[in-house]
């Protein structure tokens, strides 16, 4: 597996293609702002100017796009082209229904893929320790091991199609709603007039202790360096976690899922981007609770 196509070179994938560019693998890369494009020559990406210009040569297509409708469209576009057993890595957070509809589309071409959503933000995009989030078979997922291992420090096979994204769709439902959790029991905390720090000190070391405590505190000046300690600049925006809640909130009806907290989290996050601020960190979430 040597050459590589990267199709959507935004805040995640210019990283991951600069750690691909640096274990000397062969990229072209495409996005339909070539600004991104020539930015990554420096460091050896082929360019292409259009979707047509990635041709049969290459092994392993990855796309990092905005939405399913966008890769859907990407890959409508371009598998024609491609060389039977290509394989096809879609590591875009987007439903798990579209996500399903692309493998099939991929199997009636003669093709391999998997859908690897990501977790670990653009730090980790830029580390090289990103965690993939994997649906498809085992054998495409053993072919892609070497790229997720350079450009992450964890991949997960889920299980068959689609698994990848569901998971990814139950991990940031969980965020969220932890995260507005986290906001309400520091506002307790303050109106019963505690140090924030030492409230930090006790969560963090505790049974509350989670992710959004211990890593991405809320609360300026209260635990490691986060968003909340930059005025809320992102990060992960609260737009980016809105379609992710939409994603999970849309499978919860699908599937009958009893959800309340989502519901309600989403709820939160709508507000908050009605009020303008979905460019803000998601963490920000913690000003907007109902
Ligand atoms: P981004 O908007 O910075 O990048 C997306 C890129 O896709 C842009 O450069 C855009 O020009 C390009 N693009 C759009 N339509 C295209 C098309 N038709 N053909 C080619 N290129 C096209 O977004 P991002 O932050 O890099 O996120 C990408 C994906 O990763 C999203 O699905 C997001 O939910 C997911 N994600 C993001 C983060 C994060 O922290 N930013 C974390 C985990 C997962």
């Amino acid at each position: 597996m040597k050459k590589i196509a990267f199709i959507g070179l935004g805040n995640m994938g210019s990283k991951m293609v600069v750690n691909l560019l640096k274990a000397n693998y062969e990229v072209i890369g495409y996005d339909i702002d070539q600004k991104l494009v020539d930015k990554l020559l420096p460091y050896g990406l082929r360019k292409a100017s259009t979707l047509s210009e990635i041709g049969d040569d290459i092994d392993v297509l990855i796309t990092m796009l905005p939405n399913g409708e966008i890769v859907e469209k990407v890959y409508n576009s371009i598998i024609s082209n491609l060389k039977p057993n290509t394989l096809l890595t879609d590591c875009s957070t987007i439903d798990v229904n579209t996500a399903k509809n692309l493998h099939n589309m991929c199997r009636n071409k003669n093709l391999s893929s998997l859908d690897a959503p990501v977790s670990g933000g653009v730090g980790g995009a830029e580390n090289g320790t990103l965690t993939f989030i994997v649906g498809g078979g085992n054998k495409a997922y053993n072919l892609m091991l070497p790229l997720f291992e350079v450009m992450g420090k964890k991949s997960v096979l889920c299980g068959p199609a689609g698994s990848g994204q569901a998971a990814k769709a139950c991990n940031n439902m969980l965020l969220a709603t932890t995260m507005i959790g986290v906001g309400e029991a520091f506002n307790l905390g303050k109106n019963l007039g505690l140090d924030l720090k030492k409230l930090f000190d006790v969560l963090s070391t505790s049974t509350g202790s989670c992710w959004a405590v211990n890593s991405y505190c809320p609360i300026k000046s209260v635990g490691p360096k986060s968003p909340a300690d930059n005025n809320f600049e992102p990060g992960f925006s609260a737009n980016l976690m809105l379609k992710d809640l939409t994603i999970a909130l849309k499978a919860i009806k699908d599937t009958n899922t009893a959800a309340p907290f989502a519901i309600n989290t989403q709820d939160n996050f709508k507000q908050m981007i009605d009020d303008n601020k979905g460019e803000l960190d998601f963490s920000a979430v913690v000003n907007f609770n109902k």
